[in-house]
Order: C-alpha cells, then sequence, then structure tokens
C-alpha cells in the first residue's frame, strides 16, 4: 500500500510525528481534523511551520476529478482519483431533518452482481481506513457550506464492505470516537457475505446492517447476486438471524424490484416468509432497479411498485419505498462506476 494519508494514522502515530511538541497538541491537532474538520493549514491555533509540516506529511488521499450536483442540490455526488490512479465515488444526501454520506469501501467489487454498475466493472483495489475515513470528512466539509452537518453513514457506495471489513471496522471507529457519530446512524450494507456478518456480530458498537437480498429463493438469487452460490439463503438467514439475536437491532433487507424477475407476488410471499421468520422481524427496503449500462431490464413501474409494497403489507412486513436520488447524475444505488467502462452482461434477463 501507499503511504499513509491524513487520515490513515492513528492518535498514536500523530503522537510520534508531534514528538517535541507540547503535549497538548495532540488534542489540539486531533480535533482539528477531526472535530472541526479543518485542514492543517487552517489550524490557527498552531504554530505556522507546524502548520506547513502536517500538510507535508499528512497528505489528503482524495483528488477531486468532479462534483455533480441533482435534486436542486440536495444530491451531491463527488468523483476522486486515489494514489495509483483508481478513482471512487461519494454521495451527499440532503433531507430535511438529516444529512447523509454514503461512502465507497473498495475501488470497484469483486462481487459481480450483474444489475450494478460497480460489479459491472469489476474490482481494482481495498480502500485504506483513511481514504474510507476522508470520504466523510470532505463530503462533511461541503455540507458545513451549506449550513448542514452530516448525520448519518451508510457504507453503500461502490464495493463491498465486509470483503474489506478490517478498514470499514476502523473507519466506524474513528466515526463513533473521534467525528463524534453515534452507531445507530451509521449503515453497513452487505451482499450477504456470511463470514462477515458473523464477524460483525462480535463487534462492540451496535451499527445497522443492511443486506442486499433481491430474491427470498437461491435459484433466482444465484443468478442474481452471484455470490449466493458460496452463501446460500439459509446460511445467510441463519447469520441474519444470529446477528439481531446478538445484536437486538433491526436489520433492513434491500430490494430492487426488476420488472418481471423479483416483482411477483410469490416473490412477495417468499420474501415476506424470510422476513417474518426473523426473531426481529426485518424491515424491507424497495427500490425500484436504477438503469446501468450493462444490465438490459428495467426497474419496476411505480404502480407494481405499490402493488409489490401493499402485498408486504398485507403479509405483515415492514416495509418503504426508497425515494431515488440523483438518478440524473448516476449517483443513485447501483450506478457508481466511477467513469469506468462496465462490461454488458450477456447473462441480463429481459422484460
Ligand atoms: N456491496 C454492498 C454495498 C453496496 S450498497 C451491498 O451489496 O450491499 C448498494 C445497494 O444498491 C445494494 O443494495 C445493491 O444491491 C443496490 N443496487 C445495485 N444496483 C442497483 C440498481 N441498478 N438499482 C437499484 N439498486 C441497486
Amino acid at each position: 500500500m501507499s503511504a499513509p494519508t491524513r487520515f490513515d494514522v492513528d492518535r498514536e502515530q500523530l503522537a510520534a510525528i508531534l514528538d517535541g511538541e507540547p503535549r497538548y497538541r495532540l488534542d489540539q491537532v486531533w480535533s482539528g481534523l477531526y472535530q472541526q474538520l479543518q485542514a492543517p493549514a487552517e489550524l490557527t491555533n498552531v504554530p505556522k511551520a507546524l502548520r506547513a509540516r502536517l500538510e507535508e506529511v499528512l497528505p489528503e488521499a482524495l483528488t477531486p476529478v468532479t462534483e455533480q450536483m441533482s435534486d436542486r442540490g440536495d444530491t451531491v455526488k463527488f468523483l476522486w482519483e486515489l494514489a495509483g490512479g483508481s478513482r471512487i465515488e461519494t454521495v451527499l444526501m440532503l433531507y430535511p431533518g438529516r444529512a447523509t454520506v454514503c461512502v465507497s469501501t473498495q475501488a470497484g467489487c469483486a462481487m459481480a452482481c450483474g444489475f450494478c454498475a460497480t460489479g459491472q466493472a469489476g474490482f481494482t483495489r481495498q480502500l485504506s481506513t483513511g481514504e474510507i475515513v476522508e470520504q466523510v470528512v470532505r463530503a462533511a466539509r461541503r455540507a458545513r457550506d451549506l449550513d448542514r452537518r452530516v448525520s448519518n453513514v451508510v457504507f453503500m457506495g461502490m464495493g463491498e464492505p465486509l470483503a474489506n471489513d478490517t478498514a470499514v471496522w476502523s473507519t466506524v471507529e474513528r466515526l463513533h470516537a473521534d467525528v463524534g457519530m453515534s452507531a445507530r446512524h451509521l449503515t453497513i450494507s452487505t451482499v450477504g457475505i456470511v463470514p462477515g456478518i458473523r464477524r460483525l456480530a462480535e463487534r462492540p458498537l451496535p451499527v445497522n446492517l443492511a443486506v442486499s437480498l433481491h430474491a427470498a429463493n437461491d435459484r433466482l438469487r444465484d443468478e442474481l447476486v452471484p455470490i449466493n452460490k458460496r452463501y446460500p439463503l439459509a446460511e445467510l438467514t441463519a447469520a441474519c438471524a444470529d446477528y439481531l439475536r446478538a445484536r437486538g437491532r433491526r436489520l433492513s433487507f434491500e430490494w430492487a424490484l426488476i420488472d418481471g424477475v423479483n416483482d411477483r407476488p410469490s416473490d412477495a410471499a417468499e420474501l415476506a416468509a424470510i422476513a417474518r421468520r426473523l426473531p426481529l422481524h426485518a424491515h424491507v427496503n424497495l427500490i425500484p432497479l436504477n438503469p446501468t449500462p450493462g444490465w438490459p431490464t428495467r426497474g419496476t413501474p411505480p404502480d407494481r411498485v405499490e402493488g409489490f409494497r401493499g402485498r408486504l403489507e398485507d403479509l405483515g412486513v415492514n416495509v418503504t419505498v426508497r425515494r431515488n436520488r440523483g438518478t440524473d447524475i448516476d449517483a443513485a444505488c447501483g450506478q457508481l462506476a466511477a467513469g469506468q467502462p462496465v462490461t454488458l452482461t450477456l447473462g441480463g434477463r429481459r422484460p
């Protein structure tokens, strides 16, 4: 891996960098970076020469390439370049009572879900803790310019968080302890890496877990979410049940509604059965499939989304239809490709 960047160093490493300075400097610099969201050059309570040295030894990890806005400025998508040249995206979403940052955890993704633009482009490399934390800090600075404070972080950008869980977990700790975010405002989303869910259940902070289900029988899920062949539904739902027992927190299932593929009454019935079998009923988030270049099938039209939702409700499932954000700038779920060319999925289904 390349040299540590600004948010890769932990407190001890920063203390070593500040060796020879008065002891209070460590707190000054640390809280300047994490709480005041300042760059070293902006730390006016620190001597000028030290500010310059910190800028040099703690370089930023993310070089801005573009910033796009949609929803009248309420959704901002950042495209960054990393050391080595890979590109990733981050999305800031402003809502009336909260502001959410959606971060990437890998450059690309190895999970190969055909309907997801990131999956279509393939895997490039893992992100470091500093590269993930900095996405939050940079988006939070942008939010602050708009007089807003970031309240939530979702690990739902490019990549599979539980395939990079060491860096993801130290990011969670940093956001919790240093940025000051509550664990219940942090959500890790997974395609269903069973050992990762089990490791997550052992971690001390009760973050939210979202599982990208999309199909509730193995035949269809094998096709939509290839990792299902390795961790089939019975194992996945058992891990979810154990997570709920260990954590006692709500779990959500993500379900991208694909026209004629997973929006039939039988799909609702199978999904309801899984959701209701869990010790605490799972919450279902329905997202009409967003268009991506490499997948020919469309999202379920709005009237049938409503029908599917109603059917789930009748079956006793808590369900929300997610409002789509940023489709016009390819910032919505499954559309993050960081400008990578995508491979056309020949196995893609047609309506
Ligand atoms: N790899 C993790 C984190 C990504 S979260 C995971 O799979 O959970 C991104 C969410 O958007 C996932 O639920 C993913 O399945 C969903 N998604 C992917 N492509 C989509 C698309 N075209 N339309 C709507 N949702 C999509």
